[in-house]
């Protein structure tokens, strides 16, 4: 269950990449609190800046990437006044990732219990090195993986197994926020499934904040507490999955997101996916990015941003919604 003790704090958070075309407006004025025992879900089509966003909060950004404003605190730790030793100490022991390709995130030439001892030993430096054993023995319990297995390669598993490895060693040392990218997309429906239940079932345990970055978003709507949507580098849309419903009120882009979604049963329906192509981040539209694929786009879309407004318990940046209660732009905050 979800608790107020805010974990993660994004706040006006802009990042963009230097190219030889521009610069490339990956995030915009991107607001967003992640709570204690909370899972949020970071939606978004390829190239909406959604990892872009999840590796500024881990401060893994490439070199060709530069954060132009905002800040971005865990447990109230602002991450970029951080030194590069202290970063390195806090990387594990509060913010974790869980990376796409559990095969890539794993030492080949390593056994299981190998990276997870040398995890534990990097961070924990007054850690022996039975107590690391022992631990990475209650991790396998965890993530209910038979203990003979600490001794495998990761060549020797299956693909679930590695995955549910990586995500035994970004808790290892009970991190306040893990930030789990596409943890499940290399994996067929039935493992990605189980996985998704482990995630859950561990997270209710330890009460770790969850990211969960994806851009599928019926897996998420059902995984997440809440949901954050993101559309050219900007959080067009944050709501509680509950109330992820076609008919509720929503910004145009997350209907047709749910529009798109198959429902497995009742009558045959055409999907309607989203007319056009995401925009080019150099060269954004003007007003609202999305207003040249939207359906209900009005002349003053064309013209200008629109401001993030709280619509019950949703916060959605959209002209149609405009009230007397619109967060004046850049401050509104998606907690
Ligand atoms: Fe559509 Fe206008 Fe809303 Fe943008 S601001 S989503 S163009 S209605």
């Amino acid at each position: 269950m979800t608790d107020n003790t805010p974990v993660l704090e994004i706040e006006d958070l802009s990042v963009v990449y230097a190219s030889r075309d521009g610069f490339v407006k990956a995030v915009e004025d991107v607001n967003l609190v992640v709570h204690k025992h909370e899972i949020v879900g970071l939606i978004g089509e390829s190239g909406s800046g959604k990892s872009t966003m999840a590796y500024a909060v881990m401060r893994l950004l490439k070199g060709d990437a530069i954060v132009t404003k905002g800040s971005i605190r865990i447990l109230g730790q602002d991450v970029y006044t951080l030194s590069r030793r202290e970063l390195r100490k806090f990387r594990w022991t509060q913010m974790a990732m869980v990376f796409q390709s559990a095969m890539s995130a794993l030492n080949p030439v390593l056994s299981v219990e190998n990276q997870i001892v040398d995890t534990l030993l990097a961070h924990k430096p007054g850690m022996s090195k039975r107590a690391a054993l022992e631990r990475s023995e209650e991790l396998m319990d965890l993530v209910r993986i038979d203990r003979k297995y600490l001794k495998s390669y990761p060549h020797e598993l299956s693909g679930g197994m590695r995955q549910r490895v990586v995500i035994a060693i970004a808790i290892a040392l009970n991190p306040a926020l893990v930030i789990m990218d596409e943890p499940t997309t290399a994996l067929d429906v039935v493992v990605q499934r189980t996985i998704l239940d482990e995630i859950q079932r561990i997270q209710d345990q330890a009460g770790f904040a969850i990211l969960f970055v994806s851009h599928d978003f019926s897996l998420v709507a059902e995984l997440a507490d809440r949901v954050a949507i993101m559309y050219a580098g900007r959080l067009v849309e944050v709501a509680p999955s509950r109330l992820l419903n076609l008919g509720d009120v929503h910004h145009p882009y997350t209907e047709g997101l749910l529009r798109a979604i198959p429902e497995l049963t009742g009558d045959h329906v055409t999907i309607q996916g989203i007319k056009g192509h995401p925009p080019d981040l150099v060269n954004l539209p003007s007003g609202c990015a999305f207003h040249p694929r939207c359906p209900s786009a009005v002349d003053v879309c064309r013209v200008a941003r629109p401001v993030a407004t709280h619509v019950g318990d949703k916060l959605i940046e959209c002209h149609l919604f405009r009230r007397e209660e619109a967060v004046e732009h850049g401050s509104g905050s998606a907690g």
